[in-house]
């Protein structure tokens, strides 16, 4: 019987990503992990910072775990205010995971990395195999992560899998400080009837994913043969790829009253146009089957019906 530990359980990915593994393998099977408690405690939680290589393990024994979902990290324009530590957490964090995955022979490790990778000598769309010249500490973090993963895979065998997530849209929980934000708080402004003020220019192209669909990603990829994946880094994967003008323009279809205004970030501008604007995702697709469900058009009008539910409830 597998038990998994999800490390950084209470963040925009973790919270969806946790469900959808207590609903495939129960409730008791899955631990959710973080540095912060969780807001409603309707599952088995540790409060667990994965720098402390000592608790990390000590709650592996404890629970019988047998995969880690290591999905804490600090993304790519709240890493740029303290670059020491988010390597410190990004690199250390993934090294003690993978220590204690070869020690205690874990059967599987996933570790998203992110479009992060990609930078300016990068070509569009971005290959599986290519140029990386990432410009955050984030995304340096996460391309030396994926070499990690694919080294600690050949010599000491630990099955770990990666995909590299393009931007995540969702209503559950509220993103951690990415570069690809704007789209999501966007639907929030659309709900509220407040003018949203975009802090990228109106056509920076970014590639970007609906929830359900990584979620759905990152369980097959898991569930894959392991003798099906010809890569242990980080693999592509694509939905869609927008700019805020034409996002802003699909919302307005349904929200006609939506006012936008451009206050351009400067970081997060230049971090945005130093990544890919769209990633070629064909060896997911030809390794273990990807294929994404919702493009920007059922995108918007999930996120719509779902946030317009949730802010209702809210009231
Ligand atoms: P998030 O910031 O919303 O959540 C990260 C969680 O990790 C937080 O709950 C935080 O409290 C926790 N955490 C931070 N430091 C910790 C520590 N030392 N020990 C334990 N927990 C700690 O991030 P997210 O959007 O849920 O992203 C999850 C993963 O997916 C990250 O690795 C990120 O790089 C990757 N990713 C996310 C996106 C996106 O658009 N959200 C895109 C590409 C890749």
């Amino acid at each position: 019987m597998e038990k998994i530990l999800i490390i950084g359980a209470n963040g925009q990915l973790g919270t969806e990503l946790s469900a959808a593994l207590q609903k495939k393998y129960g409730q008791e099977a899955v631990i959710g992990s973080d540095i912060r408690k969780p807001q409603e405690e309707n599952s088995i939680f540790e409060l667990l910072d994965v720098l402390d290589g000592e608790a990390l393990l000590s709650s592996i024994k404890k629970h019988k775990i047998t995969q880690i979902y290591h999905l804490a990290a600090i993304l790519s324009a709240k890493g740029e205010e303290n670059p020491k530590q988010t390597w410190n957490i990004n690199m250390n964090g993934l090294l003690n995971v993978l220590e204690i995955a070869q020690q205690e022979k874990l059967n599987k490790i996933y570790y998203p990395s992110s479009i992060a990778v990609f930078g300016t000598s990068t070509p569009s769309p971005a290959p599986q195999y290519t140029s990386m010249n990432p410009s955050t500490i984030y995304g340096i973090s996460k391309r030396a992560g994926e070499q990690w993963c694919e080294y600690y895979f050949n010599k000491y065998n630990v099955d770990v899998r990666s995909l590299r997530y393009p931007g995540l849209i969702s209503y559950k929980t509220l993103p951690g400080g990415g570069t690809t934000d704007y789209a999501v708080d966007i639907f929030y402004k659309a709900v509220e009837a407040t003018k949203f003020s975009c802090f990228l220019e109106e056509n920076t192209r970014l590639p970007m994913m609906y929830m359900p669909d990584a979620v759905r990603a990152t369980l097959e990829l898991m569930e894959a043969e392991k003798d099906k994946l010809s890569t242990h880094e980080g693999y592509n994967l694509n939905a869609f790829d927008c700019t805020p003008k034409e996002l802003y323009e699909e919302i307005k279809k349904h929200i006609p009253t939506l006012e936008i205004e451009y206050k351009i970030d400067k970081l997060r501008q230049s971090i945005a146009d130093s990544w890919s604007d769209t990633v070629d995702d064909s060896v997911a697709r030809k390794d273990w089957n990807w294929q994404h469900q919702y493009d920007m058009e059922s995108t918007t009008k999930d996120m719509l019906l779902h946030l317009k539910n949730k802010l209702t409830l809210q009231k």
